[in-house]
């Protein structure tokens, strides 16, 4: 089946850097993409690629099966939002709004009315005559967002929209835009490097590095089923033991066994195993024990509130685990653990992730 957009391997360099490698992305009707990525990863490359201002050395670009590669930006009839406004100083909300429409030629009456609808539609109707200076940044970027919706585009694009807000406002913004795309089922790409933000916004996270894709899927995917040490090391934080694949669904870790599910790895190739900080289990000394407990002593701890994270050192694994405390660790229970208690972690094997070295 045709999906909605597709890249085919696209590729780019900018002199002897090689920036995009061969990108091969499909998107579908209704889609909310995030490219996420470390800086200069080419996720702003490829969406200006995508966008029409820059140029692919390679590779195709369809939009419903038809190559765009050619077409200027403005005959493509997608919005775009970049992180600075980019708003015209001299005209008002409205008038900002209205200027979004010339390309489709619009008389002025119907691009009044249609003005009005998108500031309606950004809950700025108070606004509308005010001049960008006279609004906050989230306000102009609301705008913004107006500006580019209001042509009703094929395709909305977001470069790095929320990066130059204030906390509060971005996390405003994210939930406005994320249920402003849903109701108008208009298909996005976001490029963020931010992976709260694309994890909470996206339908699918496309984790960019060094030109590639790394992976590509739903937030969740990402998150319990890092494909690689770069995803898992990205995406979350994430426990890393250095480990050898024995037989029988086992691997050394230093001088210790543990069970876990290797894969395709084989039988004395080097891995890595993951485990995500609140998938350790925090048991006190003595508990019963279960599969893969060792003994560890408590290092330090952090309460933020509605959590309390502790580093632990585990002599059997040889490394410093990162994990949560369970809620009655620090006031309730018998004893609370203070830094120096011994206790016993549980790395439940449902939890594990073993990747390749
Ligand atoms: P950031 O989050 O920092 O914007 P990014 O993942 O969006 O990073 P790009 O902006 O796509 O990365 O840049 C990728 C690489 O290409 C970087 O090394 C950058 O310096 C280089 N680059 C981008 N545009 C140009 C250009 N016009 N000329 C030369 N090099 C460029």
């Amino acid at each position: 089946m045709t999906s909605f957009l597709s890249l085919r391997g696209i590729g780019k360099s900018f002199g002897a850097t090689r920036v995009l490698d061969g990108i091969d992305l499909d998107i579908e009707p209704g889609e909310f993409v995030c490219l996420l990525g470390p800086s200069g990863c080419g996720k702003t490359t490829l969406l200006r690629i995508v966008c029409g201002i820059e140029r692919a050395d390679s590779g195709q670009i369809l939009l419903g099966g038809q190559d765009i590669a050619g077409l200027p930006p403005a005959a493509r009839g997608f919005g775009v939002v970049f992180q600075s406004y980019a708003l015209f100083p001299n005209l008002t909300a409205a008038q900002n709004i209205a200027y979004g429409l010339h390309p489709t030629g619009a008389l002025a009456r119907e691009m009044a009315k249609r003005s009005r609808e998108m500031l309606d539609l950004v809950g700025l109707t108070a606004h509308a005559d005010k001049y960008p200076v006279q609004l906050s940044g989230g306000q102009q970027q609301r705008i913004a967002l107006a500006r580019a919706l209001a042509p009703n585009p094929r395709l909305l694009l977001l470069d790095e929209p929320l990066s130059a807000l204030d906390a509060q406002v971005r996390a405003t913004l994210r939930s406005e835009i994320r249920a402003l795309q849903k109701r108008l089922g208009i298909v996005t790409i976001m490029v963020t490097h931010d992976q709260e933000e694309a994890l909470s916004m996206a339908d699918r996270v496309v984790l960019m590095h060094n030109g590639r894709i790394e992976q590509a899927g739903t937030p969740d995917e990402l998150y319990r089923k890092p494909r690689t040490r770069f995803v898992a090391g990205f995406v979350g934080r994430m426990n890393m033991l250095p480990a050898t694949v024995l037989a029988d669904g086992k691997v050394r870790v230093r001088d210790s066994e543990l069970f876990c599910a290797p894969g395709s790895l084989s039988v004395g190739s080097q891995a890595t195993v993951g485990i995500r900080p609140e998938h350790v289990v925090v048991k006190r000394f003595g508990s019963e024990l279960g599969t893969n407990s060792f003994a560890a002593r408590l290092l330090d701890t952090e309460f933020f509130g509605n959590r309390t994270s502790a580093r632990l050192a585990c002599e059997p694994l040889g490394i410093e685990i990162e994990a949560e405390l369970p809620a009655d660790a620090r006031s309730g229970g018998e004893e609370p653990l203070v830094p120096s208690s011994m206790v016993h972690i549980q790395l439940p094997l449902n939890a594990l992730s073993v990747l390749a070295q």
